[in-house]
């Protein structure tokens, strides 16, 4: 049986909110935010990056968070052989494992999917996480940097689309750090205009594995 989830039931206020690419220098600042507003998060750890960065991993688990795999290389796994695929998952847990996390939460790296993953996460009893509100938050950003564009960031796009689609039960995807740009500086504005208006609306931040029906 594979496990795959869009989102959470849409029945209850609740909807988890996700964070891919960390743990960065931008995660600090994201936490201080859900802290702020009283919103627990998911964060897909890409293995690579811990290293030097432990003590984000620590405050994430400290402060009631939950992690997820995202896969030790973030390479797009659709192409890659079942060997690779079950190594690369295989050693960002061993790496989370030493802060005693254990986690059956995976997401693909820019959601490439394919058979072999498929096959691997069935294995591994992997539970796969997209998200039903994928806020493009990295788009802007990578167009600015590639086409060497001047001027500010437009961040009202994931914001408008965050604040108009979300709905019962939705997960939403978000970036901690952009994968060939760095810093997600605009997380954190986007942040603070969506958190406080989503809770005014009447929904709780919780946890995937709390959004998620018990199986
Ligand atoms: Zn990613």
């Amino acid at each position: 049986m594979l496990n795959i989830y869009f989102h959470g039931s849409r029945k209850e206020n609740k909807i988890a909110i996700t964070f891919d690419d960390g743990p960065a220098k931008e995660t600090e600042r994201v936490l201080d935010i859900l802290k702020k507003y009283n919103a627990k998060a998911t964060f897909f750890i890409w293995g690579k990056r811990i290293k030097g960065r432990e003590k984000i991993i620590k405050r994430i688990i400290k402060e009631g968070h939950e992690i997820g795999n995202h896969t030790f290389s973030h390479k797009r796994l659709c192409f890659k052989s079942i060997q690779f695929i079950e190594k690369d998952i295989k050693r960002c847990d061993k790496e989370l494992d030493k802060f005693g996390i254990k986690t059956d939460l995976f997401r693909f790296p820019g959601f490439n999917i394919g058979l072999n993953s498929l096959i691997v996460c069935w294995k591994l009893k992997k539970k796969m996480i997209f998200a039903d509100i994928v806020s493009n938050d990295w788009l802007n950003p990578w167009i600015k940097k590639r086409y060497k564009k001047k001027g500010p960031i437009n961040i009202q796009k994931p914001i408008n689309k965050t604040l108009t689609k979300t709905k019962k039960g939705s997960i939403l995807n978000f970036h901690d750090y952009l994968e060939g740009i760095g810093s997600h500086r605009e997380i954190i504005p986007i942040l603070e205009q969506i958190i406080p208006k989503l809770k005014e609306k009447g929904f709780e931040f919780v946890t995937v594995s709390k959004l998620l029906p018990n199986k």
